[in-house]
């Protein structure tokens, strides 16, 4: 177990690791065209502020997010056991804690894992908020590998409100260009989650459209999912601006009508259910959230 310090919103924190041995590797993914997924870290020291991936961790990682990360010191080994009596299939790295947070700059988990899974002829789909992926372009331009960075917001200092210590997204725009210079032909950009008066203005979402375009990227677009932790501690309710459900449907589908405009292949991301209905049901709950108590910390639409 060890720890280190890290800038947090300018407040140092104090970030532990525990070590941990783990006897799975992959989990079955619920995810839209992932079949697998595989996480070398639990808990993200990146510490966004809307994550709900805390409510798929255990109590003590989930109170304390962005500031416990489990190190699965051995995912590497029972991988390639693993590997050895399952049927290949699209393996989804970094689902509920970024693969590529700063400890894997001395870790190399995450790498040993996506070398062991090319070779052993699955598909991989990495997403991250972290410059850090560039380390990994030897591995990452193999053809069977995608790589998506998650761009929420355009400016620096916005960003930092609410994803405290991912890159600040002029990295993670530079990192996208620099894996397009050096050859990764699989390139998607994450705009997600779009959160109601927060980021669906139109300066956002026109220079992740030039982005795309410029990158031959696929878009892909998440409205927020809400969950009443979001709204416990200030963190939205102060920021949302209240939201009539058919306004914000209606930005969704003129971001989609953009994109088709301008031949910029964007899909939906994480919403669940039918894409209408689910955007339908998060502003709800967006709604109720922000307005009055009541609910657990984790409920709301997945
Ligand atoms: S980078 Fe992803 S997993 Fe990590 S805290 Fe942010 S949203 Fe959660």
């Amino acid at each position: 177990m060890n720890s280190a310090t890290k800038p947090f919103c300018g407040v140092t924190v104090l970030v532990k690791y525990v070590r941990i041995r783990v006897r799975r590797a992959l989990s079955r993914s619920g995810l839209p065209d992932l079949d697998y997924a595989l996480n070398p870290y639990l808990g993200c020291e990146h510490g966004c502020v809307y994550c709900y991936a805390r409510c798929y961790v255990g109590k003590s990682i989930a109170d304390r997010w962005g500031e416990v990360v489990l190190i699965k010191e051995n995912i590497a080994e029972v991988l390639r056991r693993e590997l050895l009596a399952m049927k290949p299939g699209v393996v989804g790295v970094g689902t509920i804690s970024d693969a590529y947070q700063p400890v894997e700059e001395r870790e190399f988990l995450a790498r040993r894992c996506i070398e062991t899974l090319v070779k052993h002829g699955y598909r991989v789909s990495v997403q991250t908020k972290s410059d850090l992926v560039l380390r990994d372009v030897d591995l990452l331009k193999h053809v069977r590998v995608d790589v998506g960075l998650t761009v929420t917001f355009i400016d620096d200092s916005m960003a930092r409100r609410f994803e405290p210590r991912a890159s600040p997204p002029s990295r993670r725009i530079e990192a996208l260009r620099a894996l397009r210079r050096k050859g990764v032909e699989n390139l998607w950009i994450f705009y997600g989650p779009v959160i109601p008066g927060i980021n669906d203005d139109d300066e956002t979402f026109s220079e992740l459209l030039r982005l795309a375009k410029e990158l031959r990227a696929v878009l892909y677009i998440d409205p927020l999912h809400p969950k009443r932790f979001m709204f416990e501690k200030g963190v939205l309710v102060k920021e949302a601006k209240a939201v009539r459900t058919q306004s914000f449907l209606k930005r969704i589908e003129y971001m989609f009508k953009k994109c088709r405009e301008v031949g910029v292949v964007c899909k939906q991301g994480f919403v669940g259910d039918a894409y209408e209905e689910g955007v339908a049901k998060h502003i709800r709950n967006l709604n109720s959230y922000a307005g009055s108590g009541g609910a657990s910390a984790c409920s709301g639409s997945s």
